[in-house]
């Protein structure tokens, strides 16, 4: 594995609460609203809009917030590594 930065992003308007994100990564918690955010804690920064909350990595767990993603029936999650 190698650590790398990545951006993780829920796009709150699609997501419903169904929390299949929370069972692959437990960076992913769920927030006053019933829908999903990151654990501040986990993350190196969290932002949020009035659609999306974002947050930044250094680390080498990419593959658990691409399972995260890929199980979000609603496809709320995207994941984008690179430059930053
Ligand atoms: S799995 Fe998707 S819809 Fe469910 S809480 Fe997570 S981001 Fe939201």
């Amino acid at each position: 594995m190698t650590t790398e930065r990545y951006r993780v992003a829920i796009d709150l308007n699609a997501c419903d609460g169904v929390f299949a994100c929370l069972v692959r990564d437990d960076r992913f918690v769920e927030s006053e609203e019933g829908l999903a955010t990151f654990d501040p804690e986990a993350a190196e920064s969290v932002e949020r809009t009035d659609d999306t909350v974002a947050a930044t990595f250094t680390d080498d767990r990419i593959e658990d917030a691409r399972q995260a993603a890929a199980a979000c029936p609603l496809d709320a999650i995207t994941v984008e590594n690179g430059e930053l």
